[in-house]
């Protein structure tokens, strides 16, 4: 193989390797991002139950005071009795404070499962509360880890950018300019093998006079279907 060409494929092994490594830098805050997602939610999740608690500790306040009101007007109620004058009078105040009687029973039940719900939402929003701490730790270790894995792949980065224009230097500019311009325009890949008479990039076939031409490896050949600069593999 003539040297422009191995020294071109050289090129575009190293400029892969650098494309990789930037689209693995992309990747890195992936994770972590989805931890993050988990945590708004969590959070979400948090303040709605903190919002139910607030509107059941309002409730229980309201019946609380209720019952309060109530509790006076039944002890009324019952000193009254001692000064009823008939009977009429007897069975209307007997049953008002049966009536207050029953929906004082009813509000001490209603306090009860408040209370009960009230506790529920707590241990619930103390459990998402823990949920949340180890979300953030774990976000908290990610975050090292993509902070280390980026220092790695820069590192890298820089080495085979070295390489790169190492190798670059041996190519003469009009063809790294075609060089540079097939591989932006195909995604890394300017240079394709051609196996049997089939680019290997773009898996046409090469006219057989062109093949046999590419066999012959005297000049450098563009694939007809995708343009790029072609190679035989079995050379
Ligand atoms: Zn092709």
């Amino acid at each position: 193989m003539r040297p422009e060409l191995s020294t071109l494929i050289k090129l575009q092994g190293i400029d892969l390797e650098i494309r990789k490594l930037g689209n693995d830098k992309l990747e890195l805050p992936k994770r972590l991002n989805a931890i993050k997602e988990l945590m708004e939610e969590k959070d979400a999740e948090v303040a709605e139950l903190k919002d139910r608690l607030a509107d059941l500790r309002t409730r229980k306040t309201e019946v609380e005071d209720e019952l309060e009101l109530e509790a006076e007007r039944l002890k009324k109620s019952q000193q009254k009795m001692s000064s009823v004058k008939n009977s009429r009078e007897y069975q209307a105040l007997s049953k008002e404070i049966e009536d207050i009687k029953k929906s004082n029973k009813a509000r001490e039940d209603e306090i009860i499962q408040l209370d009960e719900e009230i506790d529920r939402l707590k241990k619930e929003v103390k459990e998402k509360n823990k949920e949340v701490d180890k979300l953030k730790k774990e976000a908290a270790a990610e975050q090292k880890n993509i902070a280390k894995a980026e220092k790695e792949i820069d590192a890298k980065i820089v080495s085979l950018s070295a390489e790169h224009d190492e190798v670059a230097d041996k190519v003469k500019p009009d063809l790294m300019a075609r060089y540079k311009f097939l591989s932006e325009k195909r995604e890394g890949i300017a240079l394709a093998a051609v196996d049997e008479g089939i680019c290997s990039a773009c898996n046409m076939n090469i006219p057989p006079q062109m093949y046999n031409e590419l066999l012959r490896d005297e000049k450098l050949l563009f694939c007809p279907s995708c343009q790029r600069i072609i190679y035989a593999l079995k050379v």
